[in-house]
C-alpha cells in the first residue's frame, strides 16, 4: 500500500474524530470518501472498501501478522480494563472457563495497579472480591492472594510497571504464534507505530495514565535498539510524563493541560533534534509548536 505523507496524516487526523482509536489499517485509503471501513476476509486473506471496491491481497504470514497486530491492540488497549465493564460473576466465569490460571491472575493484576494509577476505588473493591471469591470457592489458600494486595497497594512505584509488562508480554505471546522468527521484528516494529499512534490518541483524549502505559510497553518491545532510543527520548520529555509516578504515589491527580504541554513538548523536542543536528525533525517539531500554538 502506498501513500503520500499528507495523505496518512489525514487517515491519522480522521481517526481522532472517533470516542476509540482505530487503527489506519482499518480504514480504505483508496478512494476520496471519508471513513470507509474495510471488510476483511479471511478465507481468502483480503481487504475489501465496500464503498470504491478496491480490494487487497495479502500472502499468508502478512494477512497472520496483520491480523495479530489488530488482535493484540484491541484486545490489550493500554490504559484500558482488560475486564472493562464485568461484574464479580462474569470476571470468576472467565477463571473457570476461559483463561489459564496465570493469565487470569495477570489481567487481574493488571487491572488492579491500573485502578490504582487511576484512583478508581470502585474497580480495586471488585477485584478485591472476585479474588476473594475465587479462593473460597476453588479452596485455594488465600495468603498468596493477601500478600500480593499488599505488594499492590505498596507506596512504590516499581509495582506501576506490572501493567506494562503484562500487556507486553501478551502481545509477545501472539506475535510468537504467528510470525516466523525472521518477521518477529518487523511485527514489533508495526506493533510500536500502532503504540505510537495510541499514544497521541491518548494524549489527545488527556488520559496521562494511557500515555504513560504506551511509553512503557514501547520500551519493552524487541525492535532496533536506535528505534527504542528514538520514542524513548521522544516520550522522555514530553512533560506531561513529569513526576507522573511521585504524583500517583501521593494520591495527586496528574493532568493533561492539552496545548501548553504540547508546545512545550514540541520545542523540547526541536531542541533534542538540534543538538543531534537532524535539522529536517527540529523543523518538523518547531512547526508542530507553531501551529499548535495559532
Ligand atoms: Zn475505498
Amino acid at each position: 500500500m502506498s501513500n503520500t505523507a499528507s495523505e496518512q496524516d489525514n487517515i491519522t487526523f480522521n481517526e481522532w474524530a472517533f470516542n476509540i482509536w482505530t487503527d489506519s489499517s482499518d480504514w480504505c485509503v483508496h478512494c476520496d470518501k471519508k471513513n470507509n471501513k474495510l471488510e476483511f476476509d479471511d478465507k481468502t486473506k483480503t481487504t475489501r472498501c465496500t464503498q470504491c471496491g478496491h480490494v487487497e491481497t495479502y500472502d499468508d504470514i502478512d494477512w497472520k501478522t496483520l491480523q495479530a497486530q489488530r488482535y493484540v491492540v484491541y484486545q490489550y488497549m493500554p490504559g484500558k480494563y482488560f475486564f472493562n465493564n464485568l461484574s464479580v460473576d462474569a470476571i470468576f466465569k472467565k477463571y473457570l472457563r476461559e483463561l489459564s490460571h496465570v493469565d487470569w491472575s495477570s489481567w487481574l493484576i493488571h487491572d488492579y495497579v491500573l485502578a490504582r494509577m487511576r484512583g478508581d476505588k470502585v474497580v480495586q473493591e471488585k477485584l478485591r472480591e472476585v479474588a476473594k471469591i475465587a479462593a473460597e470457592k476453588m479452596s485455594y489458600d488465600r495468603k498468596p492472594w493477601k500478600t500480593l494486595f499488599e505488594k499492590m497497594d505498596a507506596p512504590n512505584a516499581e509495582i506501576f510497571l506490572q501493567v506494562p509488562q503484562i500487556i507486553y508480554e501478551a502481545a509477545e505471546k501472539k506475535f510468537i504464534e504467528v510470525a516466523p522468527k525472521e518477521e518477529l521484528q518487523s511485527t514489533f516494529q508495526g506493533y510500536v507505530e500502532n503504540l505510537n499512534s495510541i499514544y497521541s490518541y491518548s494524549r489527545w483524549k488527556k488520559d496521562c495514565v494511557a500515555c504513560w502505559v504506551t511509553s512503557e510497553i514501547i520500551k519493552l518491545c524487541d525492535i532496533e535498539s536506535s528505534s527504542i532510543e528514538f520514542y524513548t527520548k521522544c516520550f522522555g520529555c514530553d512533560p506531561v510524563l513529569e513526576g507522573f509516578q511521585d504524583d500517583i504515589l501521593n494520591g495527586k491527580n496528574h493532568e493533561i493541560d492539552g496545548k501548553d504541554s504540547y508546545i512545550q513538548w514540541e520545542i523540547r523536542l526541536a531542541d533534542n533534534y538540534l543538538k543531534e543536528s537532524t535539522a529536517f525533525l527540529a523543523v518538523w517539531a518547531a512547526y508542530n509548536a507553531l501551529t499548535a500554538k495559532l
